[in-house]
């Protein structure tokens, strides 16, 4: 039997619940878990924010632990070893997208915390390709938040080519703007953070940033037309129209950031400078390793807050309310 925490209706507080392990398939690996960030779709997922939830719901996607054990076709020396697990636990192998490397965007993809129990629990059950060694550079409890936040806004600037001489702002510093600024600062580009909270001005500058701003109408006047590339983090609504207007011609805004409201657009703030609005889902198995390996490399870290997983309300409350610095991560 597994163990954990569930939400039992929408909005509600998470609860003991235990069930019974999935089937351990030939390719997959049965984690004991040690950690598990809390992203803000796991709050989305709990409040049924998407319309898409059942109940009992056990959240967590940012799995951290230990390989207890394999199915037959999995090299059994890595029992024994760390892995994590993000927002995909498994995909069909074989469509378009899977066979490009591209499993993210896989129609049969396996979301580790929809449809099944996630991991806010004692074990875990991935397929071997999304379950990722850790480098040992980099310790379970800041591991963790990176294989959502961390893929997540990682991989926009691999695909858009971010780089040098390009201006770039991130929307949001929460779990995954606060990683955004640090992977926009590594690969070469002038970055502006965009933020509602006072207190996180300063500690931008610390992740990157060389100017921090509000969303003040008034303030983003002179910065209109001048940015290359938009990252969007933000868990709710924003002016969408005023933040086009900071795209310089051809600029793009990419949305990781999924409020549960739909984005109200002018035709004109597109075709203006023939901008481009589009979104980021994750990462593919091929990005999160390299991210990995960027991490590894460079020193960038996640800041994290740990909870013992008898705590989860109160650590799920700080991601809710907007206190958490930057991300909360459960400890078993
Ligand atoms: P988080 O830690 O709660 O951060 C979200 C940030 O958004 C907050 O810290 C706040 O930043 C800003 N914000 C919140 N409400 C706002 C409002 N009303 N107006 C302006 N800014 C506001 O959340 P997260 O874990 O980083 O996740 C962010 C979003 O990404 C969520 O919607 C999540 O579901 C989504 N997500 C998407 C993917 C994907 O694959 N596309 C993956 C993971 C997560 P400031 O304090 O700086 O203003
Ligand atoms: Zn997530
Ligand atoms: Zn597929």
């Amino acid at each position: 039997m597994n163990q954990g925490y569930a939400a039992f209706v929408a909005r509600g507080e998470c609860l003991p619940h235990s069930w019974q392990n999935q089937e351990l398939g030939d390719e997959d690996v049965l984690l004991d878990i040690t950690h598990c960030g809390i992203c803000h779709s796991d709050i989305h997922l709990i409040d049924d924010d998407w319309g898409m939830s059942s109940y009992p719901l056990v959240p967590g996607h940012e799995v951290v632990g230990v390989i207890r054990a394999v199915g037959p076709a999995v090299d059994p020396t890595r029992i024994g070893s760390r892995a994590g697990v993000g927002w995909q636990c498994g995909s069909c192998g074989s469509c378009r997208s899977c066979r490009k490397g591209r499993e993210n965007h896989c129609a049969r993809s396996r979301a580790t915390c929809v449809g099944r129990p996630g991991g806010f629990a004692r074990m875990l059950v991935a397929h071997q390709n999304f379950a990722f060694p850790i480098p040992d550079a980099i310790d379970s409890a800041h591991a963790a938040p990176l294989f959502c936040a961390g893929a997540t806004v990682y991989t926009p600037f691999r695909v858009h080519g971010i780089g040098p001489a390009m201006r770039v702002g991130i929307l949001g510093l929460g779990g995954l703007g606060h990683l955004a600024l640090q992977f926009a600062h590594a690969h070469g580009a002038e970055v502006f953070a965009f933020t509602t909270s006072r207190d996180k001005q300063e500690e931008a500058k610390r992740f990157g940033a060389s100017q921090c701003l509000s969303y003040d109408l008034q303030q983003l006047i002179p910065l209109a037309n001048s940015f290359d590339f938009l990252l969007s983090t933000v868990s709710a609504d924003l002016p969408w129209d005023a933040i086009l207007g900071l795209l310089a011609p051809e600029g793009k805004l990419v949305v990781v950031g999924a409020s549960p409201k739909p984005m109200q657009i002018h035709a004109f703030s597109l075709i203006g400078g023939a901008r481009t609005v589009s979104g980021s889902a994750i990462g593919s198995p091929s990005q999160i390793i390299e991210m990995l390996e960027l991490c590894a490399r460079t020193g960038i870290r996640p800041q994290i807050e740990t909870l013992p997983f008898s705590q989860v309300n109160q650590a799920l409350q700080a991601t809710r309310s907007g206190a958490a610095r930057y991300r909360m991560v459960l400890e078993n």
